[in-house]
């Protein structure tokens, strides 16, 4: 594994949109290793490939029992709304309250590519639709009803 470089707001790579992956193979696997550790070193909870540099459709996310992977992500349903606090580790330092379902549905392979259904809550469905933003070059400051003094 290997620490990867987290790239920062203005960079080109966050507005663009990602590719689907097609390859499940060894490329995708070092990439969803070093983006484990990249994002435990950031201490944070979700994590996008192209945060690395990279344009495909991939995210992890940690809330502390392990390491969920989605490849080619999809929320295929949204219920009610929350507001509430959002960063990204490609916005250091910069905290806003979004306005974002309360309740998704994603739907998305596994690292062999093995379709799987996730439901996530609060802080969960906040994260499935922050990750899955950044494949398609939005960053949660779209998203902000006000920014926080942090
Ligand atoms: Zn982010």
């Amino acid at each position: 594994m290997a620490l990867r470089n987290i790239v920062k707001e203005g960079d080109p790579t966050l507005s663009k949109i990602s590719r689907p992956v097609t390859e499940f193979d060894e490329r995708l696997w070092q990439l969803l290793d070093d983006m484990a550790e990249t994002l435990e070193k950031a201490d944070g909870v979700g994590l996008a490939a192209p945060q690395v540099g990279v344009l495909r459709r991939v995210f992890i996310m940690n809330f502390g029992e392990g390491v969920i992977e989605a490849v080619n992500p999809e929320i295929v349903d949204r219920k009610g709304t929350q507001e509430e606090q959002e960063g990204c580790l490609s916005c250091p330092g910069e905290y806003g309250i979004t306005r974002r379902p309360k309740k998704v549905k994603l739907k998305a392979q596994d690292r062999h590519g093995k379709w799987f259904y996730m439901n996530g809550e609060d802080l969960v469905a906040r994260c499935i639709c922050h990750e899955t933003d950044h494949l398609d070059g939005h960053l949660f400051k779209e998203h902000v009803i006000r920014m926080l003094d942090i």
